[in-house]
């Protein structure tokens, strides 16, 4: 019998995210875990690419079954396939700020850790950074700083986007950026609407509040409700994207599933569409943090079941996966649903323009070090368009009017094309002898994938035109 009032719909944390409701999952996902009639009806369920409810979900992520989670894996495959097709899209971290008030005892960033450099971008270190991001090639950015409010106001963030949007150096161009700063007020979420961000990113860390409260022992990051509410306020700000992620590692991951897809429902009950994207980001190795000393990591290959079972429960969610992963991890999840991967990533302040990786500001260790140029060659080898597509934002393709492209299966017709004539911007300004080969020969083969003749043959105007200097087309 339930005592709670666990309620999507409400506007406080603590009863859309209900304690009650995810134990409840959990015991539901616990007794049901070898139920095979009632995991095929859920499977069943999951192939009609309508999503899944948290408790439906949680059932797949505690099976024990191997033939049924390879089910589950096969469907996360097609699912993938039919959405987002072999496309990926391409991102880079940008490091504005490591000044931090917050008490976070995961992040090096937090406010006692003496070790580390602080160090703040003026917006002439901005625009080397930006110069040497689209050097790199990189189109797509997601903004990162510390909390602190004296350090890093919104004014200093908005006015480095506006000095991130304005670079144009050679044929290159920051199209979209990404911010992943602190909760923050209604006013303040304005202000960067106003400054034409894409998504606001927010990680809740762990929906667990005992353990938020413990792992978060000080500074405004402490406030569970003003930070799970956040994205609630950025949507009322009129941001239409909002990105989620839970730091796996911290809590029990069974929980943070059904919480996270519990979040997503909220979303769609008061706001109609959920999160545009899910982040899965896993503790790392930093300054003054040792991953040893959280004793909820996970293995790789529950990492792996966790993005199968994400893919199938929000099929429109797009999901993110950081260099924080090796190689071999982002090879085995790419599969398995993941849309968006960060490539050449530095985790430093002003780390882009050294010669060396810096070590004094890094965030953490990154485990994919590979150069964007190898990180594009790697995934075209393995049949993956690498995109750098910022055309939805820009074509006010955000929130539920995403959505409904994805629902009508027109993404074939636009990103696909999008894909392939960014990427061949990428191979004419950016790439490698080796990279542009291979690429040039992708291109041929995939635009015969483009399901109408007739954008087809535009697509096939448009890369001659970017092969004789033309840039930015778009559908
Ligand atoms: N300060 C902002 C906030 O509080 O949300 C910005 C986020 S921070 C720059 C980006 C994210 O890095 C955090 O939300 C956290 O999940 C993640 N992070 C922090 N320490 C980490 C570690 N040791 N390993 C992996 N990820 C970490």
């Amino acid at each position: 019998m339930q005592t709670y009032t666990y309620n999507p719909k409400s506007l406080k944390a603590e009863e859309f995210i209900h304690d009650g409701e995810i134990q409840d999952t959990l015991a539901y996902a616990e007794a049901n875990k070898n139920n095979i009639e009632l995991i095929d009806e859920i499977i069943a369920k999951a192939k009609l690419r309508k999503g899944l409810s948290h408790r439906e979900a949680s059932v797949l992520l505690a099976c024990e079954n191997q033939e049924k989670i390879q089910e589950v894996f096969d469907l996360a495959q097609q699912i993938k396939k039919d959405f987002y097709g072999n496309r990926i899209v391409m991102f880079a971290p940008l490091y504005l700020s490591d000044y931090c008030v917050n008490g976070c005892v995961y992040c090096p960033y937090h406010f006692q850790n003496k070790n580390i450099t602080r160090k703040k971008l003026t917006q002439e270190e901005i625009k080397k950074e930006v110069i040497a991001l689209q050097d790199m090639g990189h189109k797509r950015l997601a903004l990162e700083a510390g909390e602190d409010p004296v350090n890093n106001p919104i004014e200093y963030i908005v006015e480095s986007i506006k000095t991130i949007y304005g670079i144009k150096h050679k044929n290159g161009a920051i199209r979209r950026v990404n911010v992943n700063i602190a909760a923050t007020t209604v006013e303040n979420y304005k202000k960067l609407k106003d400054a034409e961000i894409g998504t606001y990113i927010l990680f809740q860390e762990t929906y667990h509040k005992e353990s938020y409260l413990k792992l978060h022992p000080t500074g405004p990051k402490h406030d569970y409700a003003y930070h799970t509410e956040a994205h609630d306020r950025a949507m009322q700000a009129g941001i239409d994207d909002v990105g989620f992620g839970v730091l796996f590692g911290l809590e029990l991951y069974k929980y943070e599933f059904a919480a996270l897809l519990m979040h997503a429902e909220h979303m769609e009950a008061v706001f109609g569409v959920g999160p545009h994207t899910i982040s899965v980001p896993r503790i790392k190795h930093a300054d003054d943090i040792d991953p040893n000393t959280f004793d909820n990591s996970i293995s790789d290959d529950v990492f792996a079941k966790i993005c199968a079972c994400i893919r199938v429960a929000v099929p429109y969610t797009g999901m993110i996966v950081s260099t924080r992963e090796s190689p071999e991890v982002r090879e085995k999840v790419i599969k398995l649903g993941v849309s968006q991967l960060s490539g050449g990533s530095r985790t430093s302040v002003g780390g882009y323009c050294e010669e060396e990786r810096p070590r004094d500001t890094e965030q953490f260790d990154v485990s994919d070090q590979r150069t964007l140029d190898e990180v594009v060659n790697w995934l075209m080898k393995s049949g993956h368009i690498p995109s750098f597509c910022t055309a939805c934002y820009r074509e006010g393709r955000t929130g539920d009017r995403f959505m409904s492209l994805c629902k009508n299966g027109q993404i074939h017709n636009c990103c696909h094309p999008n894909a392939l004539m960014t990427l061949k911007e990428y191979l004419e300004d950016y790439a490698s002898k080796e990279t542009k080969e291979i690429g040039e020969k992708l291109i041929e083969e995939e635009i015969n994938n483009i399901p109408k003749e007739k954008v087809r043959e535009i697509v096939r105007e448009r890369l001659i035109k970017i092969a004789n200097g033309e840039r930015d087309f778009r559908f």
